[in-house]
């Protein structure tokens, strides 16, 4: 059976064309783990070399794919690691480049989506607070780089996490019975930033190994939206346990929600399940449900392909309304707009997906 010498040796035997070097040789190679037949690792190169390095990566990844044994190969180019922006006295530091452990935390689970705008927030949101609501001991990462919106939606936005006397650990704020990190605290806020991979994957790094969890049963990730480099190095950085996605009933939403179960398959993630948000309007006034987006196309989807359904959340005035508001509905059982999140995350929990 192939194991991870046997790899890093086919590894060796990949020059790059730039350096006339072996990628092993150039300790380039990071974060190589090898499970039950999956091979991951990322090649951390200049930025100004990433289109020569992209054939070196697929030339790399064909090597092990050929490999006796091997059922899956993810092999990744993230920048090399500068010194992190300015993120207080942690700056000085060099991101590591591998898998961040949290030796504390069960499982890390990343709620995705294929395009903004689907509510993939709001849900990851109200499941973090319906598990903790069922017992769990929850905490929520928001590393939606391009709109940090947890702060708003966990009623957290005036409010800054501390830090331990030695200025070395960043304490997570509490919201709603859930442990709470968001980059929009290392942010001020209204000002726009343009995220380099390296400059990202220092915040990442910080906001997973430099706050004080402490003991989770499960660390959910908002990740920001969409399948590109960053949220495939993001998926590989947190060591994912699995993903959920979100995704709007209309054809449009799910060819994204079908590229972000293809991106986690890439990195051996397994996809735990899909949410269908916006499904069915009901009118406030009258009770009638209207199918605005249409209804139940993830649902045949996720039957499609052989991922489980875990349920549906209508579009809901009072569903915004609660969360802009830093109350999510699943904070307040007594709504019945709580109930979709609340079964979606008993859902999860009796399938032990969680
Ligand atoms: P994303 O994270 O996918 O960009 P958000 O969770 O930020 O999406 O949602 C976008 C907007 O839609 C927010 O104003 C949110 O309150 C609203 N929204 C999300 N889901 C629902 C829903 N089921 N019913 C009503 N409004 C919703």
């Amino acid at each position: 059976m192939t194991d991870i010498s046997d790899v890093r040796a086919a590894l060796a035997r990949i020059v790059d064309p730039g350096t006339g070097e072996d990628i092993v040789a150039a300790d380039i190679v990071r974060a190589l783990t090898v499970e039950d037949g999956a091979v991951r690792f990322v090649l951390e190169i200049d930025p100004a070399r990433a289109d020569e390095m992209e054939a070196v990566r697929a030339e790399a990844e064909a090597a092990i794919t050929a490999l006796p044994g091997i059922t899956a190969v993810s092999a990744v180019l993230t920048a090399h690691s500068t010194p992190a922006p300015n993120l207080g006295q942690r700056q000085e530091r060099r991101a590591p480049s591998g898998p961040v452990a949290l030796p504390d935390v069960d499982r890390i689970v990343a709620v995705a989506s294929g395009k903004g705008g689907v509510g993939k927030s709001t849900v990851a949101a109200n499941l973090a607070v319906a598990l903790a609501a069922e017992g769990k001991r929850v905490g929520l990462l928001d590393a939606d780089v391009y709109g940090p919106s947890q702060p708003r939606m966990m009623g957290m936005k005036d409010a800054r996490p501390g830090s331990t006397g030695d200025g070395q650990t960043i304490v997570p704020l509490q919201a709603h019975g859930v442990t709470l990190m968001s980059i929009g605290f290392m942010l001020e806020e209204g000002t726009a930033v343009v995220w380099r991979g390296p400059m990202l994957m220092s915040a990442i790094t910080q906001m997973l190994g430099q706050v004080a969890w402490g003991a989770l049963d499960v660390l959910i990730v908002d990740l920001p939206p969409g399948t590109g480099d960053v949220q495939l190095t993001l998926a590989q950085r947190a060591e994912l346990s699995g993903a959920i996605i979100v995704s709007t009933p209309q054809d449009i939403a799910l060819i994204d929600a079908r590229k972000a179960v293809d991106m986690f398959a890439k990195t051996a993630t397994p996809v735990l399940g899909i949410i269908e948000n916006m499904s069915g309007f009901i009118c406030p006034k009258c009770g009638h449900e209207v199918e605005i987006f249409g209804k139940g196309g993830a649902e045949a989807d996720a039957a499609r392909m052989g991922v489980p359904f875990l349920g549906r959340i209508p579009l809901d005035l009072e569903i915004r309304l609660s969360g802009d508001g830093g109350t999510p509905i699943a904070a307040q059982p007594d709504r019945p707009q709580a109930t979709a999140f609340r079964d979606a995350a008993r859902r999860l929990l009796e399938a032990g997906l969680i």
